[in-house]
């Protein structure tokens, strides 16, 4: 009954849609990391979510890290999100034209956002980057982007570079279809090295547009900045002329209210949303102040728009998720559960010899099965990832449901009790207990 105990995990339903998928879908899957190359076996499909939990097509219930990769955080299916966006689509689904629920929600993420005073609302964390990076070339009329080893930017063609996430697990350092051209104005360094991103601005200063990056990486696993590092980056880029962008697509909300920007404490010019500001709809937004941001046409000449931007139901789903983590408490709650699991999970593996690192800020949490310190992406990359492999099955097997690679940040919400952390971590130790140091 406990999720500790072996479920003789049934299949059955999921291999046959998975078979069938793979005939009218490339590899079966809408988004490559769900296909579980990095993990093998066939992926598991879902019927329902609620909560902390959710159920896949042959009945089997499990404890949710993924949270649809982050922007579950209220939890999944939240009654209150749900009563909004159904109060909302009797209204209407769509207008393709201005409606006041993206006024509010401006208004919410400028309260939040210390760096933020203008947003532009998109479809995806991939748009927001990308229509961000041409805003940042505009601005500076400059054309290369700084970015890090390991970081995820959604698919753009300057960001499929050393990317992380999807990319990083089926080791295409770059994809075809990107224009040479392109890729060649996206300069990488590793993330956490003051020296390197000196030396690329010693190389290339007056033609860099701006820095991207993810203000905490949760696309390589979970690997936290140093605040010096940031700060570096922060004047660095400001004495070259150039921007510097906090890609908080995954963090935004996640650490913290006012976003990894306010819990750090050092000011991006431009910032990325998606993920959370949706409350579980496509919803994106990049973001800055308005001396930039009213370059955006129609304010100014770069061009960027979209059919179901902004839309309403989205937008209501944003607002009252927004709403609830304002409530007193939920920061705190989430900061304390999530170093519970993640101490738990570090302190299981090293009962039983296994070598590992990792950690939690607020709802992201991350272990890597090697020594450490992990640093950056080239630190990452010295995990066991067949270690992680087994891992991931028995933890599944257990009932509970992992991010399908070593590289991608773990995701905890409202929803998760104690109780769930601490079978979380009893299925733990009997899964590492069972796997050779
Ligand atoms: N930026 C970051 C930091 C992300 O984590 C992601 C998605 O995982 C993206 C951008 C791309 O967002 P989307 O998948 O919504 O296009």
């Amino acid at each position: 009954s406990s999720s500790t105990s072996t479920q003789k995990l049934k299949t059955d339903r999921s291999d046959a849609l998975m078979r069938d998928a793979a005939t009218v879908m490339p590899g079966g899957v809408s988004s490559p990391v769900r296909a579980f190359r990095s993990v093998g076996g066939s992926p598991i499909v879902f019927e329902s979510t609620k909560g902390s939990k959710i159920v896949d097509v042959d009945g089997n219930t499990y404890i949710d890290y993924v949270l649809s990769f982050g922007p579950s955080v209220v939890g999944s299916a939240n009654d209150e999100v749900i009563e909004a966006v159904t109060a909302q689509a009797r209204k209407g689904l769509t207008f393709g034209a201005p409606c006041e629920l993206e006024n509010q929600l401006a208004h919410a993420i400028i309260d939040a956002v210390p760096s933020v005073e203008m947003v532009r609302f998109v479809n995806s964390g991939t748009e927001a980057c990308f229509s961000a990076a041409r805003l940042m070339r505009a601005y500076t009329r400059r054309e290369k982007i700084v970015k890090m080893t390991g970081c995820y930017h959604g698919h753009g063609d300057s960001f499929l570079v050393s990317a992380g996430s999807g990319v990083a697990t089926l080791g295409l350092s770059d994809s075809p279809g990107v224009l040479s051209s392109v890729a060649a104005k996206t300069l990488t360094v590793p993330y956490n090295n003051i020296d390197a991103i000196r030396e690329v601005f010693r190389q290339h200063g007056s033609e860099i547009a701006g820095v991207f990056l993810e203000p905490v990486v949760g696309n390589a696993g979970l690997i936290p900045p140093t605040r010096e590092y940031l700060q570096e980056l922060r004047q660095i880029t400001r004495q070259h002329g150039a921007l510097l962008l906090f890609d908080e697509v995954m963090t935004g909300f996640r650490i913290g209210y006012s976003c990894a920007q306010g819990y750090f404490d050092v000011m991006p010019d431009l910032t990325t949303l998606g993920k959370v500001i949706g409350g579980g709809y496509p919803v994106g937004a990049y973001a800055g102040p308005r001396e930039i941001m009213e370059m955006v046409a129609p304010a100014g000449p770069v061009y960027q728009a979209g059919t179901l931007s902004g839309s309403p139901v989205g937008m209501a789903a944003g607002l009252k998720t927004l709403e609830i983590l304002r409530r007193p408490g939920t920061y705190e709650y989430l900061d304390r559960i999530t170093k519970r699991l993640a101490e738990g999970l570090l302190q299981a593996a090293r009962e039983n010899g296994h070598a590992v690192c990792g950690g939690s800020l607020y709802s992201m949490w991350g272990m890597f099965f090697t020594e450490g310190p992990v640093n950056n992406f080239e630190d990452a990359k010295k995990s066991d990832t067949a270690k992680f492999q087994k891992f991931h099955r028995g933890m599944l097997e257990r009932g509970v449901y992992l991010a399908p690679s070593q590289f991608e940040a773990g995701f905890t919400s409202l929803a998760h009790s104690e109780d769930d952390v601490e079978r979380t971590v009893e299925a733990a130790r009997e899964v590492l207990r069972g796997i050779a140091p």
